[in-house]
């Protein structure tokens, strides 16, 4: 069996020509568009590129996009103020904190001082408990993206097992949940579940979140189950997933690359959740 590919890229393109169609109808109807603001404190490369490409995301589909870049050295107090603002401001619709603060900034404390409508990361504790309880909310855009490309296999995903490697708040809690909405038996693994290759063998779908390169082996996987990686490793210079992409191919029905796979599909879900918290504070 060699697996088809779940391609992120594809996706992506089309759930992005769908949102440029979504926000042209709002700006004619409403006469705006979403607006959102991203803070960024210090100079971390990593923090920078990933602003860039969120602007570039965000022209891309018709949503306005600001920065503001905080000296590493500013007060927390400084950025909980700016947040203070932007919530109380009708024409900003979505904030963003960018990753990594410094030290002497608590992430929590800065997400969860962002207005719930306006926090289109999914990341504070209001849409957390949210998805936890079954409701509406903005969710987080990496285990959206993961669930996105899960259901663009086309198969149906009601009662199937669904083993999700990885606890963390911003990828293995929330997908194990989404998942859960979708009806599926969802098992969640972490560093210490025992025999992690006997659990993923029982998996119709492998969510890998754990981030160790290559970890997941295609002899774990059951024949024609669903791999989704999560991720994100760099290897001698070069992007790898949490699978062994070489082996899993061999035992899957789906499988997503890396790079290609959920990345491409996780930005495009950070503008979709622009458009919903837009719609959310404008009722339209
Ligand atoms: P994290 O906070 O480090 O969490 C890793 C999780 O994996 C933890 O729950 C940990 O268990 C578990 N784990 C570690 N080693 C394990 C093992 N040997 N067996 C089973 N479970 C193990 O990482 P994260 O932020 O969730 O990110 C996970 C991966 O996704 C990384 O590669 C990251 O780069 C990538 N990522 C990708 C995107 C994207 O857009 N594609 C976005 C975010 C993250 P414990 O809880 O027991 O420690």
């Amino acid at each position: 069996m060699s697996a088809q590919i779940l391609d992120g890229k594809i996706l992506a393109a089309q759930l992005k020509e769908r949102l440029i169609e979504e926000i042209k109808r709002l700006r004619n109807s409403t006469h705006e568009i979403p607006r959102v603001f991203s803070i960024v404190v210090g100079n971390d490369p990593a923090s920078l590129s990933y602003a860039a490409s969120q602007q570039k995301t965000a022209q891309s589909v018709g949503i306005h996009y600001e920065l503001q870049n905080f000296k590493a050295d500013s007060a927390q107090e400084d950025v909980l103020n700016l947040i203070d603002e932007l919530n109380s401001y009708d024409h900003v619709h979505g904030i963003i904190v960018n990753k990594p603060l410094p030290a002497h900034m608590s992430f929590k404390t800065i997400i969860n001082a962002i207005s719930p409508y306006k926090d289109i990361e999914g990341m504070n504790l209001m849409n957390f408990g949210m998805l936890l309880m079954g409701e509406d909310g903005i969710f987080p855009c990496t285990p959206a993206a993961a669930l996105e490309l899960l259901k663009s296999s086309g198969v149906n995903l009601k009662g199937k097992h669904a083993v999700v490697i990885g606890r963390s708040e911003i990828v293995g809690k929330p997908v194990a949940l989404l998942l859960l909405r979708e009806d599926m038996t969802v098992t969640i693994c972490h560093s210490k579940t025992i025999d992690l290759p006997f659990v993923v063998h029982d998996a119709d779908v492998v969510i890998a979140a754990l981030g160790k390169p290559g970890f997941v082996k295609g002899e774990w996987i059951k024949t024609g189950a669903i791999v989704i990686d999560v991720g994100i490793n760099q290897v001698d210079g070069k992007l790898v997933g949490d699978v062994d992409f070489a082996s899993a191919q061999g035992k899957a029905a789906y499988i997503t690359p890396v790079p290609g796979g959920v990345g491409p599909v996780t930005a495009v879900m950070l503008m979709n959740n622009a458009l919903k918290a837009f719609r959310l504070q404008t009722s339209s």
